[in-house]
């Protein structure tokens, strides 16, 4: 029986503890499990192998994404560095080049010390994409929506380009969630989430994951998993199992809210570009309608003045969106890409990449839209 997904959110992966009837998976706090005698054991010997609380976890990541196997690790950073671990020297990946900053800085700074060579294109440009693909092209790298200009790539039309050439295709899903996206069914064969985001949604884990279909690759990983142990522990497990239960609730409302946000700062006089693909005049928006079921919570603006004090006076005067790094929880975040999740990146490099000294990222959180509304108004004027 195929569940809808706002019941998989409650139950998937989660059965009544066998021993007590507990209904929610109780937080094994062990690192070790008694055997009967040598080998005796009863599927769980040590807890960087296997733990039951982590267990229910990745069995309910698996069913969201529509895979068959999910793996947790202590952070989403932690989750492509077990995945990149699937390559060898002399391999290749091509990823998006707007992509988020400890990504670039895990592939450029960390990978290519040990032979793998990145190649950066812009993956909406499918000749582009053809164009930096060979036959040392093992990997390509994708994240839909991307931070912080919510640009879109087309999903199949990466798959159609990878298969042809048995290149695996890992797609980032952390902004979309599998309530808005599920790249396995378009044809991914890895899906990664900084689970920190919105998957937890409270602000109080970090936490990431990797989901797949592919029996071969799963074991990969799972051998990866074990034998670097980057796992993360019982208690972080419970919350996420947690967060998970409210997960098509806070989405709904995220993607209400980040609709009526985006259309009260296109109204207002002084804000320029606003970037969401919900609008239709996003260049992304034809292809976000197709791969997407919502647009999420995820905002960037512009202010028509140019002016950096003009952005930070907005910043410094919010009082519901709070001045922070990180997205995707409950409550409303608001950041300056410039001077903080981008500052390490050349202003010309910025500027040309679209990411103004202006340039405004919301994470719109799942309070009264009103309250929001009137928060942002405030401290614009
Ligand atoms: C936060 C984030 C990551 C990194 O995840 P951590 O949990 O912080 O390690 C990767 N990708 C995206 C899109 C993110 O927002």
């Amino acid at each position: 029986m195929e569940y809808k997904f706002e019941t998989k959110t409650i139950h998937a992966g989660v059965e009544p503890d066998p021993s007590t009837g507990a209904i929610m998976t109780p937080i094994f706090q062990t690192s070790t499990y008694v055997q009967d005698g040598p080998g005796g054991h009863k599927g769980y010997e040590y807890s960087r192998t296997h733990n039951p609380t982590r267990a229910a976890l990745e069995k309910s990541l698996a069913f969201l994404e529509n895979g068959k196997y999910g793996l947790c690790f202590g952070s989403g950073m932690a989750a492509i560095d077990t995945l990149m671990k699937v390559l060898k020297p002399g391999d290749e990946v091509v990823s998006v080049n707007d992509l988020y900053g400890g990504t670039y800085r895990l592939f450029t700074k960390v990978y290519e010390n040990y032979g793998i060579k990145f190649h950066f294109v812009n993956v909406s440009d499918l000749a582009e994409l053809r164009g930096a693909v060979n036959n040392r092209t093992k990997l390509i790298w994708v994240e839909t929506p991307t931070n912080p200009l919510l640009k879109i790539t087309d999903i199949k039309s990466v798959v159609s380009i990878a298969k042809e050439r048995g290149i695996l295709v890992a797609v980032d899903n952390t902004f979309a969630t599998p309530y808005n996206q599920t790249p396995l069914d378009l044809g991914a064969d890895i899906v990664m989430h900084s689970m920190t985001k919105y998957i937890c949604g409270h602000s109080d884990v970090v936490m990431g994951c990797l989901v797949v279909k592919d029996d071969a690759l799963a074991e990969q990983l799972y051998f990866l998993q074990n034998s670097a142990g980057a796992v993360p522990g019982p208690q972080d497990c419970f919350l996420a199992l947690r967060g998970i239960k409210t997960l098509h609730l806070r989405m709904q409302r995220h993607n209400e809210n980040g609709k009526a946000m985006a259309q009260f700062l296109k109204s207002h006089p002084t804000v320029g570009d606003v970037y969401w693909p919900g609008f239709e005049d996003h260049e992304g928006h034809e292809v976000a309608s197709s791969q997407m079921r919502g647009f999420g919570g995820m905002i960037s603006f512009n202010l028509r003045s140019g002016k950096h004090e003009d952005a930070v006076r907005i910043l410094k005067n919010t009082h519901l969106f709070a001045c922070a790094e990180s997205l995707g929880g409950v409550e409303s975040l608001i950041g300056h890409p410039a001077s903080m999740t981008h500052a390490s990146i050349p202003k010309e490099e910025r500027e040309k990449n679209g990411i103004t000294d202006t340039l405004i990222r919301l994470s719109v959180g799942v309070e009264h839209i009103d309250d929001l509304i009137n928060d942002l108004a405030n401290a614009m004027n």
